[in-house]
């Protein structure tokens, strides 16, 4: 079976976190290192972003480093079928701290993954991190 290949990154195309925006008005800027997503929700989703395309080395980046795994590899079958933000809290451009409650479908080899999961952030020197998360429910 072939490895599947990251998908292509137009400009214009739609972003994969779902926000109905344009990539580049979206999750693009981020993960191309030109900007910083000011809240929590922006960096949540950016990330699911990164793991559409791919992007370990934006996930590790954006991992705060104190519960940052050494490395991380990707499901090369895995297909991202759509984010959902079910709830924030805190996590704004005046916070230092913040939460997000997401679910995350994919699929591998035909089977459906739901991933409901409350993840936590934490701003550092301007950046925000992925700290942890715990499964609701
Ligand atoms: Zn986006």
């Amino acid at each position: 079976m072939p490895k599947r290949k990251h998908p292509p990154r137009a400009d214009n195309a739609p972003c994969p976190c779902g926000s109905g925006l344009h990539r580049e008005r979206c999750c693009g800027p981020f993960l191309d290192g030109t900007s910083l997503p000011p809240t929590a929700e922006a960096l949540m989703r950016s990330r699911y972003t990164a793991f559409v395309e791919g992007r370990t080395d934006y996930l590790l980046d954006t991992w705060l480093p104190r519960t940052r795994p050494p490395l991380l590899e990707l499901e090369p079958n895995q297909q991202w079928l759509g984010l959902s933000i079910r709830a924030t809290s805190a996590g704004g451009v005046g916070d230092d701290r913040g939460e997000v409650e997401f679910v995350a479908r994919s699929r591998i080899a035909g089977r459906g993954i739901r991933l409901h999961e409350r993840s936590r952030f934490q701003r550092v020197d301007g950046r925000w991190y992925y700290v942890d998360g715990d499964f609701p429910g």
